[in-house]
């Protein structure tokens, strides 16, 4: 296996607390780094970097953990940017659009599917990002989930079921025949090709009771719970993501001192998409209040031709340092870490020894960069750790 030393990292960020200063970012100035094609081997100072089968000069640049997007809806065809244009005159944002997605999702074939996939995938990846969660959720038919499921598999390990994501048209009428389907047939077909179940569960998508049944349903066929809530409205919604022990709830826009006590007594990454909020230009959610009282928060693009059209994470940072008060160590912390917590996984978002070979060199001394430089092209390079068959989860 080749072996790579990176050398004159003139700010190197593990976010492993046992290397460097001892921060949660775990830093190190004037550094070098030796991976292979899967792993970190090594950190530690410039000076005394090992030698390696490859050299690369970080030339006094900055490098970071590869984010960790673990928010996102990848599989979709079409665009919605005259909603866009509409919100921004002063129409409200009410979810109302998905089904527009949902029709131009069904009547794409599978090769245009992919080439939208392929296309923002990569930029993800040329702007840092090395782990993707991708859910299904914009045809709502079992061929069609299981259709959309299997693209994202072409892409990540981190799938995810969203089949409630909103009731379809042809079931408007029969909301309960839709929980059916979504229960029976089309979980039985999508569990084998997803980690996660995710549901919509806000005002005017799906109920608090509706979701717990949906989610109870996809833990018995071996998903793991994950949910979206409190976008549109405080639904209660957090109280049953924890209840359900779910890795992440994701949104958390509106929320109340109860909902931010019971998130930071709980394993429950709260994951902040403050794309969405620029894009419905809705309040943002409190990430100092949420900081504050311990809970561990995460930042994702979440991906999505409504809501949120975002595929650079730096952007996500600039917008939750301006906009959110947090920190750029909080932000760099969230949109990695957070993310690989988000996502209950501890061989990404850091740089410890051991972890996969994902990273990004910025074109830039210090991670500042990618909120000080909004808009521009921090990232210089990605490098992502070989992705292999072993890394599938069933
Ligand atoms: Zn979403």
């Amino acid at each position: 296996m080749t072996t790579l030393v990176i050398r004159n990292i003139a700010e190197l960020t593990t976010n492993d607390p046992s290397i460097g200063d001892e921060s949660p970012l775990g830093r190190l100035r004037d550094a070098a780094m030796v991976v292979d094609d899967q792993q970190v081997l090594w950190v530690g100072p410039n000076a005394t970097a090992p030698d390696a089968d490859e050299s690369l000069d970080a030339n006094g640049c900055a490098v970071i953990p590869g984010f960790v997007d673990s928010h996102t809806h990848l599989v979709f065809a079409g665009e919605r940017s005259d909603e866009f244009e509409a919100r921004m005159a002063g129409v409200h944002y009410d979810g109302g659009g998905i089904a527009r997605t949902v029709d131009s999702t069904r009547a794409a074939s599978i090769d245009d599917l992919r080439e939208g996939v392929t296309k923002r995938f990569a930029e993800l990846t040329a702007g840092g990002v090395t782990t993707v969660e991708i859910k299904s959720g914009y045809e709502l038919t079992v061929e069609g989930e299981v259709r959309d499921l299997r693209l994202a598999e072409e892409f990540t390990t981190e799938t995810t079921w969203l089949g409630a994501h909103v009731v379809p048209p042809e079931y408007r009428k029969d909301r309960e025949g839709y929980i059916t389907v979504l229960t029976s047939s089309m979980l039985d077909a999508c569990a084998p090709l997803a980690k996660w179940a995710d549901v919509f569960c806000d005002r005017g998508a799906f109920s608090i009771d509706e979701a717990r049944f949906i989610l109870e349903g996809a833990r018995e066929k071996g998903l793991a719970p994950r949910l979206h809530a409190n976008q549109l409205a405080h639904s209660g919604a957090i109280a049953l993501a924890v209840e359900l022990d779910c890795a992440s709830v994701d949104h958390c826009t509106y929320l109340d001192d109860r909902d931010i006590d019971i998130l930071s007594a709980s394993a429950t990454v709260a994951t902040l998409l403050p794309g969405a909020e620029f894009s419905t230009r809705s309040p943002y959610p409190s990430a100092r209040r949420l900081l504050d009282a311990g809970v561990t928060v995460a930042l994702a693009t979440d991906c999505n031709p409504g809501s949120s059209y975002v595929t650079s994470m730096a952007f996500v940072i600039a917008l939750a340092v301006r906009e959110m008060a947090m920190s750029v160590d909080e932000a760099l912390w969230a949109s990695t870490k957070g993310g690989a917590l988000a996502l209950r996984r501890d061989d990404v978002g850091h740089l410890g020894l051991g972890a996969r070979a994902d990273f990004a060199v910025l074109d830039g001394p210090r991670a500042a960069h990618l909120a000080y430089r909004p808009g521009g092209n921090v990232v210089a390079q990605t490098f992502r750790a070989a992705f292999t068959a072993t890394d599938v989860s069933t």
